[in-house]
C-alpha cells in the first residue's frame, strides 16, 4: 500500500513525482522530502524556500521539519536564512536523540558542516513584494498577513512505513524571530505510523493552540477515519475560538492512515491539495461545506486559488 498527499496547488509537480518513487520503492522519507524540496527550489511558490516571503525586516527566514513514522524521530530547523533546502537539514537532523531542533545560526552551522547548499534565498521579486508593503504602510496591519502557506507532505510506503515533511517562510512581514507551528511537533505535523499522519497549513498562531496534527493522529488512533479527524479537531478549535470572541481563522488540514485513505479540512472557501493513492496522483480540493466531499478537480477549477 502505498499513499501520498501534499498541501496546495504548488505541491501537485513533487508530489506526483515523490508517488512515482513510491511506486519504485522509494521510502516514505526520501518521497516527501522530494516532494517538499521541489516546492523549496521553486521561487514561483513564493511562501517556501527561495523566493519565500520576507519578515518586517526585509530577511527570509525559513522552518521546516520531518518526522519518521516508524521511529517517532524529528528533525527541524527554524529561523534559517541561508540554507537553500531546510528540508534537507530537518532530514538530516531527524534520527538524533538530542539535539533534533535547530534555531537559527546553530541550524546554518550544522547545514555546513553536513556539506548542505547555503543560499542568498531573496529573489528580486520577494524584496519587490517586500518594498512596495513597507513604502505603503507603517503600521505593518494583519492584512499583511496574507499570501502565506506552508507545503506539507504525508506518505505512505509499501513497507508500511509513513513519514511527514514540512517548509514554510512563515507569515508575510511577520516580527524578526517569529516562528510558526511548522517546525513543531504535534502543531504543524505529526507521524506515527501505526495510527496515521497529519500537517496543517494556515496562521501558527491559531494551530498552535490545538496541536492540531497531534489531535488528529490522536482521534485516528481512537477510529476516526482521515476526513473525520481533520473535520473534528478542526470543528473543536473553531467552536472553542468562537467561544472566546474570535474568528475562525485560516487554518487547512491534511491526514493520511496507515491504509493509504486521506482527508482534510479546512475553514477557507476552498482548500486544493495533491494526492496519489494506487490509482493515481491529482489535485483535489475541499470546500468549506457542510458535508462537503473530496474530489479531483482540474487547474480551471482551480483557477484563482493558491
Ligand atoms: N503555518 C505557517 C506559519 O504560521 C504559515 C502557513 O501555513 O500559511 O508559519
Amino acid at each position: 500500500m502505498r499513499a501520498i498527499i501534499g498541501t496546495w496547488k504548488m505541491s501537485f509537480a513533487g508530489v506526483s513525482e515523490a508517488f512515482d518513487m513510491l511506486k519504485n520503492g522509494v521510502p516514505a522519507g526520501e518521497a516527501a522530502v522530494h516532494a517538499v524540496k521541489t516546492v523549496e527550489d521553486n521561487p514561483a511558490f513564493r511562501s517556501v524556500g527561495f523566493g519565500g516571503l520576507p519578515g518586517r525586516d526585509g530577511r527570509v527566514t525559513l522552518d521546516a521539519a520531518f518526522m519518521d513514522g516508524r521511529t517517532l524521530r524529528m528533525g527541524g530547523v527554524m529561523s534559517v536564512e541561508n540554507i537553500q533546502n531546510p528540508i534537507l537539514a530537518a532530514y538530516r537532523l531527524c534520527g538524533r536523540p538530542t539535539n533534533c531542533l535547530l534555531a537559527g545560526r546553530g541550524a546554518e552551522e550544522f547545514a555546513v558542516r553536513e556539506g548542505l547548499p547555503l543560499r542568498d534565498m531573496r529573489t528580486p521579486d520577494s524584496m519587490k513584494q517586500w518594498a512596495e508593503t513597507v513604502s505603503k504602510r507603517s503600521d505593518m496591519p494583519l492584512d499583511a498577513y496574507r499570501g502565506h502557506d506552508t507545503v506539507c507532505v504525508l506518505a505512505l510506503d509499501d513497507s508500511g512505513n509513513m513519514a511527514a515533511g514540512t517548509s514554510t517562510s512563515g507569515l508575510f512581514m511577520k516580527e524578526p524571530g517569529r516562528v510558526g507551528d511548522t517546525p513543531l511537533i504535534g502543531s504543524g505535523f505529526y507521524c506515527d505510523a501505526r495510527f496515521g499522519a497529519a500537517a496543517a497549513t494556515g496562521v501558527g498562531e491559531d494551530i498552535m493552540r490545538g496541536c492540531l496534527s497531534y489531535e488528529i493522529v490522536s482521534r485516528m488512533r481512537k477510529g476516526e477515519t482521515p476526513r473525520e479527524a481533520c473535520q473534528n479537531a478542526l470543528d473543536e478549535l473553531v467552536k472553542r475560538k468562537l467561544e472566546l470572541g474570535e474568528e475562525a481563522g485560516n487554518i487547512s488540514l491534511i491526514a493520511l492512515s496507515p491504509d493509504g485513505m486521506f482527508g482534510a479540512a479546512t475553514t477557507l472557501s476552498v482548500f486544493p491539495f495533491a494526492a496519489g493513492n494506487e490509482k493515481n496522483a491529482a489535485l483535489y480540493m475541499i470546500e468549506n461545506l457542510q458535508n462537503s466531499v473530496i474530489e479531483p478537480v482540474n487547474e480551471e477549477k482551480l483557477a484563482g486559488t493558491d
